[in-house]
């Protein structure tokens, strides 16, 4: 996939972080979009700031406007360009959309230099024991919530993906 990196993708991506940072102060300095056969299919930028959503980065936008268009939760066949590496959430949404390959162009070392992004404070976190999080984990009534796994296990015409 490498040698498919077209930088007029990488370029877009770039002016869409200028927009939320700079332009149009929607959020931090991230933009990314998605490709599918040559042809850029969605577009996001980060937009946490005006929508108070913690979750409206970039890519997250990008994913779930190419899944609407393409009709599915999977993107088969789609390359993203994000102006920045991907945080945790990020990263874990392009697993999920099955996405064949992610470009990036600032690292989250730049984020953390240029803007105190603190994407490596929450990758180290999720290297921890669970117990030893900032945020704690801790099981509780396991048996009842299980109750509901069993019956959607029972199911012949499950949803799954
Ligand atoms: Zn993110």
């Amino acid at each position: 996939m490498e040698q498919n990196f077209n930088p007029e993708f990488m370029k877009r991506a770039i002016q869409l972080s200028r927009k939320a940072s700079l332009d149009d102060k929607t959020g931090g300095v991230f933009g990314a979009v998605i490709v599918k056969d040559g042809k850029i299919i969605s577009e996001g930028y980060n937009q946490v700031i005006t929508t108070k959503d913690p979750t409206w980065h970039a890519e997250m936008q990008a994913i779930r406007e190419a899944s609407k268009k393409l009709g599915s939760p999977h993107l088969k066949g789609c390359v993203m360009y994000t102006s920045a590496e991907c945080c945790p959430m990020c990263l874990a949404t392009a697993y999920w959309a099955h996405l064949d390959h992610i470009y990036y162009a600032a690292t989250t070392q730049d984020a953390l230099k240029y803007g105190d992004f603190a994407d490596v404070d929450i990758l180290d976190e999720i290297r921890k024991d669970p117990k030893k999080r900032r945020i704690g984990m801790s099981e509780h009534m396991r048996p009842e919530a299980v109750e509901v796994w069993k019956e959607f296990a029972g199911q012949k015409d499950k949803v799954h993906y």
